[in-house]
């Protein structure tokens, strides 16, 4: 039986077109900036970004990790929302091995930020208060339903940010998917932005990596921050060989990705118990909810397990399924038939 796991695009494995690659990547010391496969693919990445350089790290959480550290010193504090995967998933890390000061202020259901609580936030010069350094966007948001920040909105902040001369931060974990969302060129969503990481093992579907991307300066000192944080690696072009193709192979696809987390939401909302915000599924991710009264969460996970499919439980009664390269159309299909069979007790 094909098991259809709709848990996270991260579980996407390698094309056999990045197998290829990683086999036959040239490779050096990164650490000494030798290696001309993580500099390929860095240049590739700050030429998508529209910035002047880029650096390739492990992770998102490193990457987040690495731009906070670049950003701000010791008892400064971040601008963040409460539902923004640095504020809840990163292990505190910003804290723990920063020293910083998380501020955080109300996502709306839209994954933004309401610019008058953060205009509230930052803080004046006051010799009681920590510094604000730094405001961070997370676009897609992936608490928020997968929801696509707009160029206007993060055009907006980034203005008001500036004017308090004040940075911004934008984790750009699914960035991609925003901008086919949105059918705009990702550049437009990062012009203003000082800083943005983006995931290469999510729907690009790479084995592993990130990229910070910015200002050559501001890459001169994440490379710093990463080495501190036991992030510089040696022959990395064999890892980074896979980031190359998924920025010429594995962008566009994405769209189809978004067709199939709508047709499953559409298919979702029509079966009995079952209750989704069909506005807020702009993207790769469908989140839903078992209305209470119906099944309970574990007679429902374990019926999705024995029809081969697996979701992510969020909450008590909430559930995630994301798209992903290796789901069809045709699974997405099955997935609801699954579904179905379990909410009619079958
Ligand atoms: C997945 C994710 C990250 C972290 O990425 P890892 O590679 O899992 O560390 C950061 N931000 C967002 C929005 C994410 O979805």
């Amino acid at each position: 039986m094909k098991i259809i796991d709709l848990r996270s695009d991260t579980v996407t494995l390698p094309t056999p077109a990045m197998r290829e690659a990683m086999y036959r990547a040239e490779v050096g010391d990164d650490v000494f900036g030798e290696d001309p496969t993580v500099n390929r693919l860095e240049e590739m990445a700050a030429e998508r970004m529209g910035k002047e350089a880029a650096l390739f790290v492990v992770s998102g959480t490193m990457a987040n990790l690495v731009c906070l550290l670049t950003h701000c010193g010791r008892g400064d504090e971040f601008i963040v929302g409460h539902l923004a995967h640095t504020f809840l998933y990163e292990v505190g890390g910003s804290a723990a091995l920063g020293g910083l000061h998380p501020h955080t202020v109300p996502n709306r259901p839209d994954g933004t930020l309401d610019l008058k609580d953060v205009e509230s936030a930052i803080r004046g010069d006051n010799i009681h208060f920590p510094r604000t350094r730094l405001i961070c966007l997370e676009n897609t948001h992936n608490r928020c339903g997968g929801a696509a920040l707009t160029v206007e909105y993060t055009d907006s902040l980034c203005r008001l940010a500036h004017s308090h001369r004040i940075a911004v931060h934008l984790d750009g974990a699914r960035i991609f998917n925003a901008a086919i969302a949105l059918g705009v060129d990702v550049k437009e969503l990062t012009r203003n932005v000082d800083s943005v990481a983006f995931c290469l093992s999510k729907g690009l579907s790479c084995p592993v990596g990130s990229l910070v991307c910015g200002s050559a300066e501001f890459i001169a000192e994440a490379r710093r921050s990463r080495k501190m944080v036991g992030g510089g690696m040696r022959q990395a072009g064999i890892i980074a060989a896979a980031g190359v193709v998924a920025l010429e192979e594995m962008v566009d696809r994405l769209a189809e990705d978004h067709a199939n987390a709508r047709r499953l939401a559409e298919g979702l909302a029509e079966i009995p118990g079952l209750s989704v915000d069909l506005e807020r599924v702009q993207t790769n991710i469908v989140y839903f909810d078992l209305i209470e009264g119906s099944l309970e969460t574990d007679r429902f996970l374990a019926g999705l397990r024995e029809g081969g499919v697996k979701m992510l439980s969020t909450g008590p009664r909430r559930f995630r399924a994301v798209t992903h390269y290796g789901i069809e159309a045709a699974d997405i299909e099955e997935a609801l038939m699954v579904v179905r069979r379990v909410m009619e007790g079958g």
